[in-house]
């Protein structure tokens, strides 16, 4: 008999949850339209259902001029932060807490003289916003970067929420033999790690692992990463629509996790098609 699993972290996380009930509040008060800055979360089919609900993405404040906007939850540079209050009739900051201490870690390092370092991955919208509260920061995502570096007296580490501690070890060793002083502020979410660890256990024993969450999601996409390593069988989704019945032939035990930003309703939702297509 096949046994699907849940990981025993998995899925939505306090950020996530936070901002999506910040927006539906703001849906539900329904004295303006609401906007979102940039997607809320990486999840194409929750920001799809807030879509159809109103919560409509623009990618400027100047777009929402008027409206309530809500600030994403990887954070916003200050810039745009700024702009949005002056032309918005109101802000709504969902923005999460794990997120903002990243902000300020980087922030009071670059003030004490530090070559600030954020170890994460360019360009992905939360180091972008950190980047703009530390701006002479430098974004490392591999120990081979770090090595690339000048040598310099003072460092000081910041990392993406969503990083694994691997590669933060991985990167700090190589910057030690770049820099005399070397400060490190772990700023990993522990729902990050908590939902990587629950993964890593249930991957290992499992022999075909499903990831639910966006594809364009940092945390899902190393949740799949980290299940695959030991479970060639893996399988990352965004929906139930997604699944084939040909991934689970012979299977005695599938795993199902979830990133961050995936709302308990799809877990729900793939966790049944799987069992419908095992006979369960
Ligand atoms: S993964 Fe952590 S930092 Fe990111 S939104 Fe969730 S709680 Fe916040």
């Amino acid at each position: 008999m096949v046994k699907v699993e849940v990981a025993r972290e998995a899925g939505a996380c306090y950020g996530v949850e936070r901002a999506l009930e910040m927006t539906e509040d703001a849906l539900a008060e329904g004295t303006s339209r609401v906007r979102t800055l940039g997607p809320l979360i990486h999840n194409p089919r929750v920001v799809a259902s807030l879509a159809e609900r109103g919560a409509l993405v623009v990618s400027d404040p100047r777009e929402a001029a008027g409206c309530t906007l809500v600030l994403r939850t990887h954070g916003v540079t200050p810039a745009e932060e700024t702009e949005a209050r002056e032309l918005c009739s109101s802000v709504v900051d969902a923005t999460c807490p794990f997120v903002k201490k990243v902000h300020r870690a980087a922030e009071k390092l670059s003030a004490e003289g530090y070559r600030v370092v954020i170890v994460g991955e360019a360009g992905h919208p939360e180091v972008t916003a950190t980047l703009a509260h530390a701006p002479k920061a430098v974004v490392v995502g591999t120990a081979k970067e770090a090595l690339a570096l000048p040598h310099v007296r003072k460092t000081g580490v910041v990392v993406q929420t969503t990083q694994s501690a691997a590669r933060l070890t991985e990167v700090v060793s190589a910057l030690l033999t770049r820099t005399e002083e070397l400060r490190i502020v772990n700023t990993i979410c522990e729902a990050t790690s908590g939902h990587q660890g629950a993964c890593a256990e249930l991957a290992a024993r499992a022999d075909v692992m499903v990831v639910i969450g966006g594809r364009n999601s940092a945390n899902t996409t190393r949740l799949a990463e980290i299940a695959a390593a030991v479970c060639p069988r893996t399988h990352h989704v965004e929906g139930a629509d997604e699944l084939k019945a040909s991934w689970f032939a012979d299977a005695g035990l599938v795993g199902v996790t979830a990133g961050a930003s995936t709302p308990a309703s799809q877990i729900h939702a793939v966790v049944e098609a799987i069992e419908s297509m095992v006979g369960e």
